[in-house]
């Protein structure tokens, strides 16, 4: 035997047997964006590298350590698209659907970053995201909140997960912050691991974010953003939360939420859960005010959130709150002879005509009935249609019950469909 090919380490496959929760999550966040009017976009998978390098940040994990950039063939640097929302700025720059304009758009789709693979980090993973354009209030940003929540109520996860929130402000205040952060980090230089040294001067809010222990009372005395937003900031942040205290959603204010994207300003959220281990964050976003700007575009305000459909896959299934999957089949038609089973074809198409919801599947391969009923009763189908000569020369169809006591029935074929609608 030749040696197998293997899959791409951290790239996985969707196995049937997981395909149907996949859909089942698609198809519910799908119906649950476009009940707040937002409609889909959809952009390629590979994008320029200057796309990332100028949205996301130069130093930024993603841009830093995670992207697959390569050559083309003609010499230009591509990136396989590490997130989603640089690429839905440049489609909506370049296709003009943002100038003085509101969009509320939302996409789906692989993203891909060389991250160490682990539960619920891998390198291909999925995100559904939505980008709201144009409205620069409170109330936008409470809206897509809010949006997100019912996304939890519907899948039953309410109870499982929290909402983290924070504002970094305007741009200004940040500056006067980062300034700030510096002086008093640099007074601490023998305190800093290597990441927030080199950090120090190129992005040193992020170096809040980290994770090292060693660095927690350093951090935990450090000047607070708060105390150095602008009024403006502080009216909104207030402003969006008094909207998601009116419609009922709890939040936690977390000072430390700073994001590993660079665009972000004022309101930044993620949903955390605890039943994920590390990675516990199932959705995160925020405002970005100045995004479409630095693009090219000219100035408009935006708010999004993107969720890891990979971890939203495992949580539902580690709290037992994935819906069962649906059997293959529900009717397995099979036949006893050559004979039969010809004649069986256009009883089948007719019935995939007559019962377009209905999953009908006719028994291929021949073989015994014993062998037939097997396959039937695998395929988890509620019925089986059997056709024998019997039946043949007296144009009918023997109908048997597979997952019920209920006597076997013989129908004409003239009735079937009939038949078969009463059930
Ligand atoms: P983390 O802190 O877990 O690395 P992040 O801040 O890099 O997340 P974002 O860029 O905000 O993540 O992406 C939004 C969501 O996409 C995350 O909250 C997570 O659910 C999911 N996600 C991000 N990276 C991965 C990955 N490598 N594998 C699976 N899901 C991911
Ligand atoms: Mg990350």
């Amino acid at each position: 035997m030749s040696k197998q090919v293997q899959a791409i380490r951290g790239m996985n496959d969707c196995l049937p047997q997981d395909s149907g929760l996949w859909q089942y999550l698609e198809q519910l966040l799908r119906q649950t964006v476009t009940s707040y009017g937002y409609q889909e976009i959809r952009f390629p998978i590979v994008e320029m590298t200057e796309l990332f390098k100028r949205s996301i940040g130069e130093v930024t994990d993603i841009v830093e350590k995670e992207m697959y950039t390569f050559s083309d063939r003609n010499g230009d640097s591509l990136t396989l698209r590490p997130e989603g929302t640089a690429c839905c700025v440049r489609a909506g720059n370049e296709h003009g659907l943002l100038y003085n304009q509101e969009q509320r758009l939302w996409y789906m789709g692989p993203m891909f970053r060389h991250e160490r693979p682990q539960k619920g980090r891998y390198r291909q993973f999925h995100q559904f995201g939505l980008e709201s354009f144009g409205v620069a209030t409170a109330d936008m940003d409470a809206e897509v909140i809010l949006l997100s929540a019912r996304l939890w109520q519907q899948l039953g996860l309410t109870q499982h997960v929290r909402l983290q929130l924070n504002t970094l402000g305007s741009p200004e205040a940040r500056q006067r912050y980062r300034t700030a952060l510096v002086d008093y980090l640099s007074g601490h230089l023998e305190l800093l691991d290597e990441d927030s040294k080199r950090r120090l001067h190129s992005n040193p809010l992020r170096i809040l974010d980290s994770k090292n222990p060693a660095l927690a009372e350093l951090l935990a005395a450090a000047p607070k953003l708060a105390d150095y937003l602008d009024s403006e900031s502080v009216e909104h942040f207030a402003e969006v939360q008094q909207r998601l205290t009116a419609a009922g959603v709890r939040y936690e204010l977390n000072p430390r939420l700073v994001r590993g994207l660079d665009y972000y300003n004022k309101t930044v959220f993620e949903w955390v859960t605890d039943s994920l281990g590390a990675q516990g964050t199932v959705c995160a976003g925020g405002r970005y005010d100045g995004l479409v700007e630095q693009l090219g575009g000219k100035s408009c305000p935006a708010v999004g959130f993107a969720l890891g459909i990979e971890r939203l896959v495992l949580l539902l299934q580690t709290l037992d709150l994935a819906p069962v999957a649906p059997a293959q089949a529900d009717w397995y038609l099979m036949a006893t002879d050559p004979a039969t089973e010809l004649a069986m074809v256009p009883i089948a198409e007719q019935l995939r005509t007559a019962f377009p919801q209905r999953r009908i599947m006719q028994h291929c391969g021949g073989g015994a009935m014993k062998k037939q009923f097997k396959k039937a009763d695998k395929s988890g189908a509620e019925l089986a249609l059997v056709l024998g000569s019997d039946e043949l020369a007296s144009n009918s169809i023997t109908l048997k019950w597979l997952r019920q006591e209920r006597p076997q029935q013989r129908i004409a074929l003239t009735e079937l469909v009939g038949f078969l609608q009463t059930i």
